[in-house]
């Protein structure tokens, strides 16, 4: 890509400052830069102490006579732009042009130099349009050759072809609820591997996978945005603002993609290729503030034992070398207070999903259900028991109720129980779910079917005979 070196330094792009000059003045072609050579359209304010000229210009709530600046010449008046966005203190905070400036690409610096909030007071333009009018002109007229920013620098790559599943992928329903975190909250791609090989369709395979979370851990919600199957098809589960589960209690900075694969060796090549190219259009697009040292594999993940996704550390330094040359991410900006790009510090407020649980009391009837697990509460420590298939289905009673300050699992709760004198957790017992089911969603015809499919509602989904089920209070 061919990069023009500006002949004034402004911390907005070149490209971003001739859109400007397009929409402002139409390369100083309107009455005012006639008259001033003003081509950007800027008033007199301080710290301007040069000559002025009254100009009457359409504002947002009418017309009105102000003082624009005058300059001797058309480069005078480039200059000035270029330097104006820094000019004072308070111009380069994030209130006004801070984050114009910290922009990495033309479209976010067009995003920011409009009003970013209606009523905007300290935007460049008041136009509410303003930002795509820039986008468009950038682009109609190529305009990134004479980028300047970094952030461009960094190579493009097409989205590659995915199914969307967003709509049929495990969700929560009604009072649940999943954290959500703004997309540049997102430090890391997380590669995962299934640890299991199942050929076949993907879309199947993905939804069995989501059965077992829900039904084995009471997830709420999956584990991965991407699922990758053994023929590189990729399916698309859940936007990036959402928190999947993935890699526990870092995942509000996490973003996953997992292949179906049980070790190193049996990746299949279409997979490796698929999960490449998803990786580098998430660095390219919608991560763009990641580069290929921002890829981990799910082990080197904090908090985190598994060996997940299969790769040494050597290999997925590689991967991420690799990763980093396609995309020239040299020139990706480093946070300087976190410059290994890792997520270290879970949010304050995240709680990750859990499955409100029904209230048991002292007295209940409790079954233990398909995989209970004794806890030992001194060393905060789920205890396998060898008697699981003898036990398994037996009922027994809750002699004391422990609230648990540091949950373990999903559970805020434990039961002391009569007959086996033990503390099992409460996501353990049937009756603790019992409020808890998968119903089936009346739908008559395959009209309605296909109906649903548009506007699925949180929570439901539609298996492979085309039944609607939703998860919900029963
Ligand atoms: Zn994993």
């Amino acid at each position: 890509m061919r990069t023009t070196r500006a002949k004034y330094d402004s911390p907005i792009s070149v490209a971003t400052r001739l859109a400007q000059l397009i929409v402002e003045s139409q390369m100083f072609t309107s009455e005012l830069a006639l008259k001033s050579n003003n081509g950007f359209g800027i008033k007199a304010s301080a710290p301007w102490t040069g000559d002025s000229v009254p100009h009457v210009s359409g504002e947002v709530g009418g017309a009105r006579e102000s003082e624009f600046r005058k300059y001797p010449s058309h480069e005078a008046s480039i200059k000035d732009h270029a330097e104006f966005f820094t000019s004072t203190p308070f111009r380069q905070t994030d209130k006004v042009y801070g984050l114009a400036i910290k922009a990495t690409n033309y479209k976010d610096e067009a995003k920011y130099l409009a009003p970013k909030f209606k009523g905007d007071m300290y935007s460049y333009a008041g136009d509410p349009n303003y930002a795509t009018k820039l986008i468009d002109k950038v682009e109609r007229y190529n305009l990134t050759q004479y980028d300047t920013k970094k952030g461009n620098d960094t190579m493009s790559f097409p989205r590659p072809k995915m199914t969307d599943r967003r709509k049929q992928a495990l969700g929560y329903p009604g009072s649940g609820a999943y954290a959500k975190r703004s997309v540049s909250a997102i430090k890391n791609i997380v590669w995962h591997y299934t640890a299991t090989k199942h050929e076949g369709n993907g879309a199947t395979i993905i939804k069995n996978h989501e059965r077992y979370w829900r039904n084995t851990y009471g997830w709420d919600i999956g584990g991965y945005h991407y699922y990758i199957d053994r023929q590189g098809n990729i399916y698309w589960n859940y936007d990036l603002e959402i928190v999947t589960y993935g890699a526990g209690r870092l995942n509000p900075q996490l973003m996953h993609i997992s292949c179906e694969a049980s070790s190193a060796s049996n990746y299949t090549s279409a997979q490796v290729k698929a999960r490449e190219a998803l990786t580098l259009w998430l660095m390219s697009e919608p991560l763009k503030h990641l580069g290929g040292q921002d890829m981990r594999g799910h082990k080197e993940i904090p908090y985190n034992s598994t060996s997940c996704p299969g790769y040494s550390v050597a290999e997925l330094n590689q991967y991420r070398k690799d990763l980093s040359a396609k995309l020239k991410a040299g020139s990706k900006p480093v946070d300087p207070n976190n410059p290994q790009g890792m997520a270290t510090t879970p949010f304050k407020d995240y709680k990750e999903p859990r499955l409100p649980f029904d209230e048991l009391k002292k007295g209940d009837t409790v079954t233990l259900d398909t995989n209970w697990q004794w806890a030992d509460l001194t060393k905060r420590q789920l205890l396998a028991s060898p008697k699981y298939k003898e036990l398994l289905g037996t009922k027994d009673k809750i002699s004391e109720v422990i609230k648990l300050d540091k949950p373990g699992n999903h559970s805020k709760v434990a039961y002391r129980l009569e007959k086996y004198n033990s503390i099992i957790l409460e996501e353990y017992l049937e009756e603790s779910k019992r409020s808890w089911e998968l119903k089936p969603v009346e739908v008559e015809t395959p009209e309605e079917v296909k109906q649903k499919y548009e506007e699925l509602q949180e929570g439901e989904y539609i298996d492979n005979d085309g039944v609607v089920w939703v998860w919900g209070k029963k």
